[in-house]
């Protein structure tokens, strides 16, 4: 038998390998803004044909090249960003594998153009299918300028799954928009079939976003700051209210560069925690600060996705930065939807937070005050993770103690609690509520070691399903961490010796069945770990419920414990906890305004 193997001839080695970085025309855009962008350029203009599938250029006013480098600048693995390993784990340019232009040349018709400010003359490069076909000299004003023609005239194959030019338009469109949100101190243009797309001046993050999405939608964003020990993130959030169903405008940045990160998208929306519906995405725009060394941006030939070095405090980061945000505006789901100007000054009052030392709810935990149902807000991040514990501390008032300003004043049906706002009137669902605040409680408990546990003198034994047996087993060390003390026995036995001091006496072993049901069901949501599922659970089901009496006292305790919790106005599935009717709402209605 012959041998079989044999090295591919380099014009198919290097179609290959184009492939990799060049698979529509968005992704030539792509490349040759970032070459821009790394050269300092001020002004960049994009110019496209046919949805780029007959013309590309992109000419910029940056540092320019040499007439060498302007050959040697088509050669794979030619790069002028980095030099040695130790750069590779330090980059601070969007480009650094020296791919782009060699594969772009691979697979189109190229004529580079390009001038230093020293030069006298300018530097012509044509190239047809990776092969240089002239050399010239050309005269222009600094920087370069590249024009990629008939893309994919030399892979057929290529060609023909290109999609039709709408779709090819829309991914280039955000192609140019996302480098032109993420540099609003350079000024782009961008021009399609000799039309003027969008042409817009160095500004600021604010007016650039404006000129993209209008003044309204960008005046109803919230703005985003953190800055943590080894990350900062600033960006704005959309309420959740102007959350779209198609997911679009979602923009993450890393150090400037366009990401796509599935475990970041999922840290903003456990941050917005069911303020948005499934399948609805709001407004995003995050951009994240990290030292390039805690980074790997150099995991796919297409650099649109990263590898963080501690992906868990990153996603914590994040989840925590979105939530504060949320949680510092007044997210009530208000009556009065026309008095936004008025609720929104009506909302600086409102959100006052309570007593950071609040009395414990007397008469859940039916146990007394041997129990201490404090909320301590430090206790609700999830875990000991430094990043997070300050941003905990960043909050001032919430170690200020101020005093509540939701007053309750009667129970309805046993089920509301009607209660006088500064701004208003406020209805609260007692079950809703007791859930928020016992979800939070128990979250971090969960990331800790094992919580409180109220002994019971009669142990209670209990048969279960195979199944269940199976869960309990599964989730034995989270339901430690509740408080749940349980011996398993084999043959589907298990005897509870202890429960987590908010549940009623008498109830213990229904308590511990429908967590285990209410698990069962949430485990249907693919989106949420264990930990979150078993905190839901055990929070719906040991919350007190509609048609549970409330004296007074535990109204206020209630009332007094929720607003001190981060997300106050959703329970944790995602039903609001209370509606507010404010002031105006109740003068417009009684025709005083
Ligand atoms: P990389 O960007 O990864 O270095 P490219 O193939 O995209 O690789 O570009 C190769 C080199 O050509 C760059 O390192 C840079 O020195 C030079 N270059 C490319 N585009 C430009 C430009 N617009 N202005 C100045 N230099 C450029
Ligand atoms: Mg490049």
């Amino acid at each position: 038998m012959p041998d079989v193997i044999k090295i591919l001839p380099p014009e198919l080695a290097s179609k290959i390998a184009a492939g990799e970085v060049v698979q529509r025309p968005a992704s030539v855009v792509k490349e040759l803004l970032e070459n821009s962008i790394d050269a300092g350029a001020r002004t960049i203009t994009v110019v496209i044909k046919d949805a780029g599938k007959s013309l590309i250029q992109v000419v910029d006013d940056g540092v320019g090249m040499s007439s060498s480098d302007a050959k040697l600048a088509f050669e794979r693995h030619a790069t002028s960003k980095i030099s040695t390993y130790d750069d590779l784990e330090n980059i601070r340019t969007l480009g650094f594998r020296g791919e782009a232009l060699a594969s772009i040349a691979a697979v189109a018709q190229v004529e580079l153009k390009t001038k230093r400010a020293s030069d006298e003359a300018g530097a012509l490069v044509r190239i047809d299918g990776g092969e240089i076909k002239q050399v010239g000299e050309v005269g222009m004003e600094r920087g370069t300028s590249v024009s990629v023609k008939n893309l994919f005239y030399n892979t057929p194959a290529r060609k023909h799954f290109l999609k039709s030019n709408a779709t090819e338009f829309k991914h280039i469109y955000e192609t140019v928009q996302r480098p032109a949100i993420s540099h609003p101190e350079i000024a782009f243009q961008f021009v399609s079939e000799a039309e003027v797309v969008f042409d817009v001046r160095p500004s600021t993050l604010e007016d650039r976003l404006i000129e993209f999405f209008g003044e309204k939608q960008v005046k109803s964003l919230l703005p985003v700051e953190e800055q943590g020990e080894i990350f900062h993130t600033s960006g704005y959030l959309g309420k959740p209210e102007y959350a779209r169903k198609v997911p679009a405008e979602q923009f993450l940045f890393l150090n400037k560069r366009f990401i796509i990160n599935r475990n970041l998208n999922h840290a903003v929306y456990s941050g917005y925690e069911h303020l948005v519906e499934m399948g609805s995405y709001p407004f995003v725009l995050l951009s994240l600060e990290i030292d390039p060394h805690r980074v790997d941006v150099n995991i796919h030939p297409t650099k649109l996705e990263v590898k963080f070095e501690d992906e868990r405090s990153v996603y914590r980061f994040v989840m925590m930065a979105v939530r504060r945000t949320l949680s510092a505006h007044n997210l009530i789901p208000a009556v009065a939807i026309e008095s936004e100007a008025g609720s929104e000054t009506a909302s600086k009052l409102s959100f006052t937070r309570v007593s950071f030392n609040r009395t414990p709810l007397a008469g859940f935990s039916g146990r007394g005050s041997a129990v201490s149902q404090t909320v301590d807000v430090g206790q609700l991040i999830q875990a000991g993770n430094r990043q997070v514990e300050e941003l905990e501390g960043s909050l001032p008032q919430k170690k200020e103690g101020l005093s509540t300003t939701i007053r309750p004043l009667a129970q309805i049906q046993n089920k509301y609690i009607l209660s006088e706002a500064p701004s208003g009137l406020m209805i609260i669902d007692q079950h809703a509520a007791h859930e928020r605040i016992l979800y939070e409680q128990v979250l971090p408990r969960l990331e800790r070691e094992a919580g409180q546990s109220q002994q019971l003198i009669f142990p209670q034994t209990l048969e279960l399903s195979q199944a269940d047996y199976a869960t309990v087993m599964e989730l034995h060390p989270l339901l430690e961490k509740i408080g749940f003390q349980v011996k398993l026995f084999g043959k589907q036995t298990i005897v509870i010796e202890g429960v987590p001091p908010d549940v009623k006496p008498g109830h213990e072993a229904t308590i511990f069945q429908e967590v285990l049901e209410e698990y069962k069901d949430e485990e249907r949501n693919p989106k949420s770990d264990a930990r979150d599922r078993l905190a839901k659970s055990y929070a719906c089901r040991a919350a007190i419920k509609a048609g549970d009496k409330l004296s007074h006292q535990e109204m206020v305790s209630l009332v007094d414990q929720l607003f001190a919790t981060q997300v106050p106005y959703v329970c944790p599935h995602g039903r609001p906890v209370s509606i507010k009717l404010s002031i105006e709402e109740l003068d417009k209605r009684f025709g005083r305004l």
